[in-house]
C-alpha cells in the first residue's frame, strides 16, 4: 500500500472518470490519497470528496497565488472547515515568488495565518514554495514550536535548503519531475535527504512523470516515480513503498503501520534477522529506546524468537543475496539461536553477515569467534570511537572500561578466523574519523563511515 500525499482530484479534469481513476489507483496499490485544497471552494470540494470516499482525506487551505484575494469571510470559512473529521492537514499554503500572482506581503501574511491555524489544531502543514525558500524558512523559524510539522511539496529547492527544512523537522515530497531526464540536480538534492523524510505525491492533474509527461496525471502514476526514487536511494521498489507509506502515516496519521516487531525483514535484496531487543550498549545515536523503526519496518520484539521461529520467519531464503543478523539489539546476546540459524542458512548455501557491537566475548563469558567459523562470511563490528574514553562516552557499555579493549581484541580475532571483517563508525561530533580509519588500517580490516540519521 502506498499513499499519494498530494492530489487535486476535485479538479474538473476528473469530472467524467473519477471512479476509473480511483479504481486504477487501487490496482496500483495506492491505499490512501490526500486531496489538497487550493482555494476556499476547492477546500470545500476536498472535504466533500473525503466524505464520499473512505480512502481520501482532505487538506484545506488557500494557495499563495490567491493570497491577495482572501477575505476575512473566506478565512473564517476555512477555520470552520478545519473541524471536519477527515481534514488531516492545512494547505497548500506557502510562497510563490516564481509566478508572483499575489504581492509578497500578502503571501507572507496568509502563510502565517495557515501556520497558526495548523498549530492551533495540531495539524501538519502542506507547503508550496517556489523560489522563496529563504523567506519560507524564516517564517517557519518564527513559528517553530513543538507541534509545527509538515511537508514541502514538489520540492524544487537546493540541497542546502532541503537540509534546513529537514532540520526543522519537515518532510520533502517529490512528484513527476524527479523522473524527467534533465533533472540530475534535483536527483542529487533528493539523494542528500534521508529517505525517512521523503513522501510520495503526484500533484495530479499536474506534473505527470515520464513516460506520461504532458498527459493528465493521476495517483496510479506513482508507479513511475517509485522506481526512480528506489534508484536514487539504492533501495528496492518495495522498500520505497513501505518507507514512504510509513512516513506519510507518521506525518498525517493515516494508514495502519505494523504494530509488532518483525523477526525477519527485507531491505534491498538482503534479509535481516532480528533476534533480540537487548544490547550491552546504550549508544547515543541508537533508536532502540525512542524509535524502533528501520526503513519502515517495526523492530521492537514483544518476545524473543526461538531458532525454529526464526527459521519459520525466514521461509525460503533462496531469493536473497545475503542474510544479516542485525536488527534491534545485539545478536550475540542470543548466540545459540544465532548459531543454529546460521547453520540452517549455510545448509541452504546462503551468504551470511553478522552486524555486532563486538561484545560477544564479554556477553557470553568466553571467546566466541571460533564458534562462528564457517557460519558467518562477513562480520561488521561497530568501532564508533578512537579511544576507550570516547567509546564509553558515546556507547555507554554495561561492561564499562573493559568494553573497548575487548572490542579491539574481538576485531583482531575475527580477522584471524572470518573471511571478511569490516569495522564501522557512526559519525558523531567529537569522533575523529581519520584516527578510527587508521585503527582499522592497522588491524587490517575494512572501514565504513555511517551517517547517524541513516539506518538500514
Ligand atoms: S550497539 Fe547497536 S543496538 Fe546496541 S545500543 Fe549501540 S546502536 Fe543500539
Amino acid at each position: 500500500m502506498i499513499i499519494d500525499t498530494h492530489a487535486h482530484l476535485d479538479f474538473p479534469d476528473y469530472k467524467s472518470d473519477l471512479e476509473s481513476v480511483l479504481s486504477r489507483a487501487k490496482e496500483a496499490g495506492v491505499g490512501y490519497m490526500i486531496n489538497v485544497g487550493t482555494s476556499l471552494a476547492a477546500s470545500k470540494k476536498s472535504v466533500t470528496l473525503a466524505n464520499r470516499f473512505d480512502n481520501i482525506y482532505a487538506s484545506i487551505g488557500i494557495h499563495p497565488h490567491d493570497a491577495s484575494k482572501v477575505s476575512e469571510q473566506d478565512w473564517q470559512a476555512i477555520e470552520s472547515l478545519v473541524r471536519e473529521p477527515k481534514v488531516i492537514a492545512i494547505g497548500e499554503t506557502g510562497l510563490d515568488y516564481y509566478r508572483n500572482r499575489s504581492p509578497h506581503e500578502d503571501q507572507q501574511r496568509i502563510f502565517r495565518k495557515h501556520l497558526t491555524l495548523a498549530k492551533t489544531h495540531n495539524l501538519p502543514v502542506i507547503i508550496h514554495c517556489r523560489e522563496a525558500d529563504s523567506d519560507c524558512l524564516t517564517i517557519l523559524q518564527e513559528h517553530k514550536n513543538g507541534n509545527l510539522r509538515g511537508v514541502v511539496h514538489c520540492f524544487s529547492g537546493t540541497r542546502e535548503m532541503a537540509r534546513k527544512y529537514i532540520e526543522l523537522g519537515f518532510y520533502i515530497s517529490f512528484a513527476g519531475p524527479i523522473t524527467f531526464s534533465n533533472v540530475n540536480s534535483l536527483r542529487e538534492v533528493a539523494k542528500s535527504i534521508p529517505v525517512e523524510r521523503v513522501l510520495l505525491e503526484t500533484d495530479c492533474p499536474f506534473l505527470s512523470p515520464q513516460p506520461k509527461r504532458g498527459e493528465r496525471n493521476e495517483p496510479s502514476y506513482l508507479s513511475y516515480v517509485i522506481p526512480v526514487l528506489a534508484d536514487i536511494y539504492g533501495l528496492s521498489v518495495q522498500d520505497i513503498r513501505r518507507i514512504t507509506t510509513f512516513n506519510a502515516h507518521k506525518l498525517f496519521g493515516i494508514g495502519e503501520p505494523e504494530q509488532e516487531g518483525k523477526v525477519a525483514y527485507a531491505i534491498r535484496n538482503s534479509l535481516y534477522i532480528n533476534l533480540t531487543n537487548r544490547c550491552s550498549n546504550m549508544c547515543a545515536f541508537c533508536m532502540r529506546e525512542t524509535y524502533p523503526i528501520v526503513k519502515g519496518h517495526h523492530l521492537a520484539l514483544k518476545k524473543e524468537p526461538t531458532a525454529e521461529e526464526v527459521i519459520h520467519a525466514i521461509g525460503d531464503p533462496s531469493g536473497y543475496d545475503e542474510i544479516v543478523f542485525c536488527g534491534y539489539g545485539e545478536p550475540t546476546e542470543r548466540l545459540d539461536v544465532l548459531i543454529t540459524v546460521a547453520r540452517f542458512l549455510k545448509s541452504k548455501g546462503k551468504r551470511t553477515r553478522l552486524d555486532t557491537n563486538g561484545h560477544g566475548d564479554l556477553i557470553n563469558g568466553r571467546p566466541i569467534i571460533r564458534e562462528l567459523e564457517g557460519l558467518i562470511d562477513t562480520i561488521c563490528i561497530s568501532l564508533n570511537a578512537d579511544t576507550a574514553e570516547k567509546y564509553e562516552e558515546i556507547c555507554k557499555p554495561v561492561f564499562g572500561e573493559k568494553a573497548y579493549p575487548a572490542l579491539i581484541q574481538f576485531i583482531k580475532e575475527a580477522k584471524q578466523v572470518l573471511p571478511n571483517v569490516q569495522v564501522s563508525l557512526v559519525e558523531m561530533p567529537g569522533v575523529d574519523v581519520e584516527k578510527c580509519r587508521k585503527i582499522a588500517q592497522e588491524l587490517g580490516v575494512d572501514f565504513r563511515v555511517r551517517r547517524h540519521d541513516v539506518l538500514g
